[in-house]
């Protein structure tokens, strides 16, 4: 260093007041940033002079160090009180760097299908495999969609208000899917082969088993040569793809307006493999009702039936996901407890 300590001296001073008048046009963290790199970064000439302090003399070394070490704090003291103020001004703490790019990352937390969509979208993929179409029909009915013409008596005790939410102008909450059988029918003409799926309501109190909302899945089939037989064969495979392989099924004589004949359908219990448990009591589940289209329906929607022969079937989805999953209270679906949820990854 060829400098004197008077010169050194000098420098020094001019440095600082240059530093002072600056940092008083500083008006944001972008610009202290720049004044900082300038006066007290790694290139600035008070970075510089420090490490050239080396080279003075022995004699001067100590005086210059302490009139350096005097710039330093002042420039320091001008940051530090600079920062500060900053800090105070509303919108400083948006305008300071908030993100630290040095941690390592938060991984998002992935949702996941709930436990009825699941089911669900394994019946419409087995019926979608097999050539089935998907309707879709609104949740507010009228009685003729929902019950007239699906043939149920103007006495029929689904049709009581315990049973069924009325709603203004005439309309109801549909109490199945089957009010869209009526629809599709009336919209197109057959062959036609479809499922249906949807929300449907009834006005039950909740308990272990039912909710005043539930999801079904119909389906519909009318050709001109249709048989029992062949949706005894189309169930039987459904059960086998939902539940494993070896799941027999058997039918029980029942009655449904808009069917005839009517049963309602097992299958053999795929918790236990037909031993008996909690969720089968007997070794076999209940799973759907099913049936021959009733030709009155069909007058109703204007098919001809002597021309059309039909198949309908209805499964409930959550009946299908507690016997899947060995669920022992309806109630479960709709709490929203994700710890219930996370259970079907
Ligand atoms: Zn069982």
């Amino acid at each position: 260093m060829s400098s004197t300590l008077s010169e050194i001296t000098d420098e020094l001073a001019a440095l600082v007041a240059a530093a002072e008048e600056e940092v008083g046009a500083v008006v944001d963290a972008k610009a202290l940033e720049a004044w900082r790199v300038k006066y007290l970064g790694k290139k600035a000439r008070l970075s510089v002079l420090s490490r050239e302090m080396g080279s003075l003399g022995a004699d001067e070394r100590p005086a210059a160090g302490k009139v350096l070490n005097e710039a330093k704090a002042r420039v320091q003291a001008l940051f530090d009180a600079k920062k500060a103020e900053l800090e105070k001004q509303p919108g400083a703490a948006a305008e300071a760097p908030a993100i630290d790019t040095t941690l390592p990352g938060r991984r998002p937390r992935a949702g996941d299908v709930h436990p009825i969509t699941k089911v669900y979208y394994e019946v419409r993929d087995f019926y979608l495999r097999l050539g089935f179409g998907i309707w879709y029909g609104p949740e507010a009915e009228d009685d003729f969609h929902n019950f007239g013409a699906l043939n149920f008596p103007e006495d029929h005790p689904s049709r009581d208000e315990q049973d069924t939410f009325y709603l203004n102008d005439g309309l109801l909450l549909r109490t199945h899917t089957s009010p869209v059988q009526i629809r599709a029918m009336k919209a197109v003409e057959p062959p036609l082969r479809i499922i249906v799926p949807g929300r449907c309501f009834r006005s039950d109190a909740p308990d272990a088993t039912h909710y005043p909302v539930f999801h079904q899945v119909e389906g519909l089939y009318v050709d001109k040569a249709v048989s029992l037989a062949e949706l005894k064969g189309t169930l039987e495979a459904m059960g086998v793809y939902l539940f494993g392989p070896g799941t027999e099924m058997r039918f029980r004589p029942h009655f449904f307006p808009f069917t005839e004949p009517s049963a309602e359908v097992d299958f053999t219990c795929p918790r236990c493999g037909g031993e008996v448990c909690g969720v089968c009591h007997d070794g076999w589940v209940e799973v759907l009702g099913a049936g021959m289209v009733d030709p009155a329906v069909f007058e109703n929607v204007g098919y001809d039936p002597e021309a059309w022969v039909g198949y309908a079937f209805g499964v409930g989805i959550e009946r299908l996901a507690m016997i899947k999953y060995g669920i022992t209270d309806i109630r479960y679906f709709y709490e929203n407890d994700l710890r219930f949820i996370k259970q079907f990854k």
